[in-house]
């Protein structure tokens, strides 16, 4: 049977093109995306066309064969390196038939459309048009009847490339996250200068109909005000706004940021921008109040991880949904051979019928054109309302003055210090001002229970950390020990809940602290651990604060050294991350990069396997076909094999020939300023972690719990159920999403030894 089904693949392999091309406004993260598609596509021997500048070069027939090496070197540019471009002729019928006559000429009748709304929508009215195009262009002789049977459908598979992430259905579009990337860093350094001058500055940042970049970056930047454009609008705004910055202002603040959405109008549905705003507020105060627009810089600039990977696992999938195969090894797409587009629901990918996730964006839009704002959010889905939450904590001085103080929570960092837990604690603390409880920080992990390095925190005292790496309350790698003396740290502080920020040690702390609440009283607290580790091992959860920070540094890192390697020859580099035994930031990374391969502890090699490696590095080195390999490897993995001892296996295999270079990252890579998602996510859960301790009935029974991300919502996972589900001995979770991912890095950079490059 198998050779029965090979044979009807040999069928396919003669029939199949696949196009790929770019439309739209660009997005950092595409070219990965077009890299994946052409690279699955040749994988599976079947023909790629690259399409130039987007529907204009479908319709003008600027169209060349890809090959293997098309796409060398492209993950870490931003932009799409095929051109994209906006073309009215699309939007006719008539130009949709010249594209289609292009498309006939070639034989392409499989297409990736990677864009915007708008793009997809084009996409969807040529599947429409398909067969009647087909019929006249048979008719008036343009295509020849063979061909015309061939091309009796057209298979089509979008991906979303925008960075305005306003498509329903999947939670992140590609080049959203380096928007934000950029547009944080943006604002990291204009609140620099605002707090010199204590000066208000009211930004515009991007987005036509949605508020997910003003959102998020707001969040993400501690703004003091964001406008939107699913927000509803009350007549007395600026009135507010205003209070709200003086009592900002009386708090201790000496800047303001406020962050408007392009798209966004007011009730009568007048455009309302930042230079309205700026003139409203010196109405009110007297105020240095300056507007920026951050226009096209905000496209700009390399992919960040997210991105990169994003659009990898996108087009890897586009390609395996557009050359699905049925029993009878018949092509399909889907059961009515409808267009699909991949979408990312938390960590997995899915597709979705490309008509259903149109339909539903059109009606978000037509939504806010006519002002039902709330109806746009509602569809937007619940991330996107939290975040209208997320926004108010984040800016809202609800509680200037302390009533007496109901309860009192802790907070405490254990494990290394990464970047986000300060964003944790923020928000934490923020909505603890509004419930009116008090909140204590313990200094530098148990000890400082035992050492009384309590310190209070308060609205002010937080403000900023969310932009800051590192802990502030100082973090060790430290279980807690020697528990009577523990146990009377948080008597003496009256300690009513604790909130435990960290990696695998915070989740064996609250274990430890769960087992033994029969005999401490203290112990019998609600307790909620937010995992915040690189190595992102934390059971319970698909992904910690501090991973992304990390990615994004690592990344930066490979893209210098790789550059650095340009022009010289004849190389083998060995990049050394963190991670311990999970292999998650090396596998990450190697992906993100488009390295040559990843070492880590679930794929763990001997000695004589590092030596085949070498051999066949060797051989493609002489023949030429590399010039240089770029091994990813995580520390402490290869049982008995060390990097330097891997180097030495190299370096007998390749005599003087060719050279070995060991680089360890060592502590840069937990990269100082955190990224967006490590912040935005962190007060996310900061936020989450509050309520629980507030209300432990959202636990559920069990009141000692890890917030974790899982698809794409935050769940409270007892912590006792976990316990089997890890393995205590290697600091592991037993099931971790992205192992599945690692077998792309090969199949993506390594072109299979009997392709012929066209
Ligand atoms: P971005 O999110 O960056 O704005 P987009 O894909 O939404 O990207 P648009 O300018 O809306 O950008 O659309 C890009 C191109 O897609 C248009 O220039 C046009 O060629 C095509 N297109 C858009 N809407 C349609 C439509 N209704 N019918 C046919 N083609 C369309």
């Amino acid at each position: 049977s198998t050779k029965q089904t090979s044979s009807k693949m040999d069928k396919i392999v003669n029939q199949v093109s696949v196009g790929v091309m770019t439309s739209g406004g660009d997005s950092p993260g595409m070219n990965s995306a077009i890299r994946a598609v052409v690279r699955e596509t040749l994988r599976r021997n079947y023909r790629c066309y690259l399409i130039r500048e987007g529907y204009a070069g479908l319709i003008s027939g600027k169209i060349d064969e890809a090959n293997w090496s098309s796409v060398a070197n492209i993950t870490h540019i931003g932009g799409s390196f095929i051109g994209t471009s906006r073309c009215d002729e699309f939007r006719t019928y008539d130009g949709r038939k010249k594209a289609a006559k292009q498309m006939y000429e070639r034989q392409m009748f499989n297409l990736v459309v990677i864009g915007g709304d708008g793009s997809l929508t084009g996409a969807q009215k040529l599947k429409e048009d398909w067969m009647k195009i087909g019929e006249e262009l048979f008719a008036e002789g343009n295509i020849k009847l063979d061909v015309a049977n061939k091309g009796r459908e057209l298979r089509l598979v979008g991906i979303v490339g925008s960075i305005d992430n306003d498509c329903i259905e999947t939670d992140k579009s590609i080049g959203s996250d380096s928007a934000l990337h950029r547009i944080c860093e943006s604002i990291d350094g204009l609140v620099m200068t605002a707090q010199s001058h204590q000066r208000i500055f009211v930004i515009e940042v991007m987005g036509r109909h949605c508020g997910y970049l003003a959102l998020t970056s707001g969040i993400a930047v501690e703004a003091d005000f964001v406008f939107y454009p699913e927000m509803s609008l009350e007549e007395n705004w600026a009135d507010k706004l205003c209070q709200q910055l003086e009592t900002v202002r009386k708090l201790g603040k000496r800047h303001n940021i406020i962050i408007i959405g392009e798209g966004c109008k007011n009730a009568k549905g007048e455009k309302f921008d930042a230079k309205l705003v700026k003139s409203e507020i010196e109405n009110r105060m007297t105020a240095e109040v300056r507007t920026v627009s951050l226009g096209h810089l905000q496209r700009g600039g390399t992919p960040t991880f997210l991105d990169r990977l994003l659009g990898l696992r996108m087009g890897y999938n586009a390609v395996k949904e557009l050359l699905r195969v049925d029993k009878d090894g018949k092509p399909f797409t889907g059961s009515q051979n409808n267009a699909s587009v991949i979408c990312l629901r938390g960590h997995t990918i899915k597709q979705q019928s490309l008509d259903k996730v149109l339909r539903k964006v059109e009606q978000a839009n037509d939504e806010i054109k006519h002002g039902n704002v709330e109806k746009a959010t509602k569809l937007r889905g619940t991330g996107f309302l939290d975040k209208t939450e997320f926004v108010a904590v984040v800016s809202n001085p609800l509680k200037t003055e302390m009533s007496s103080k109901s309860k009192v929570f802790a907070v405490i960092h254990v494990g290394l210090p990464v970047a986000g837990m300060n964003a944790i604690t923020f928000a934490f603390t923020r909505m603890a001002n509004q419930q009116n409880i008090e909140i204590v920080g313990i200094q530098g992990a148990w000890d400082g229970l035992k050492n009384n390095g309590v310190i209070p925190l308060t609205w002010k005292s937080v403000e900023g950390w969310a932009q800051e790496g590192g802990s502030l309350l100082g973090a060790k790698r430290q279980l807690p020990s020697e528990l009577d003396q523990i146990a009377q740290g948080l008597n003496d502080h009256n300690i009513d809940g604790l909130l435990i920020v960290g990696g695998f040690t915070a989740f064996v702390s609250a274990l430890i602290m769960h087992k033994n609440r029969s005999e401490y009283s203290s112990f019998n607290i609600p307790i909620v651990v937010v995992p915040a580790t690189v190595s992102n091992n934390c059971p319970g959860t698909c992904a910690s604060i501090g991973a992304d920070t990390a990615l994004n540094e690592i990344c930066r890192q490979v893209d210098n050294i790789r550059q650095s390697a340009i022009g010289s020859k004849n190389k083998v580099m060995i990049i050394e991350t963190m991670g311990k035994r999970s292999g998650y930031l090396a596998s990450m990374v190697a992906l993100a990069t488009g390295s040559d391969y990843a070492i880590t502890y679930q794929n763990v090699m001997d000695k004589d396997q590092v030596s085949q490696l070498a051999k066949k590095v060797k051989t493609k080195l002489e023949a030429g076909k590399i010039d240089k390999y770029l091994i990813i490897k995580s520390e402490d993995t290869i049982e008995n094999v060390s990097s330097a001892s891997m180097k030495s296996i190299f370096e007998q295999e390749f005599g003087e020939k060719f050279s070995v270079r060991i680089t360890n990252l060592g502590y840069s890579q937990f990269g100082g300023h955190p990224t967006c998602f490590d912040r935005q996510m962190g007060i996310r859960m900061g936020i989450r972690a509050f309520e629980a301790l507030f209300n432990p009935k959202k636990m559920g029974k069990r009141d000692c719990c890890v917030i974790g991300l899982r698809g794409s919502r935050l769940k409270y996972v007892p912590v006792c159920g976990l316990e089997k589900k890890v393995c205590m001995n290697h600091f592991l979770p037993l099931k971790m999403w992205w192992i599945e991912t690692h077998s792309l890095i090969e199949r993506l950079t390594w072109k299979p030894e009997d392709m012929e490059e066209k």
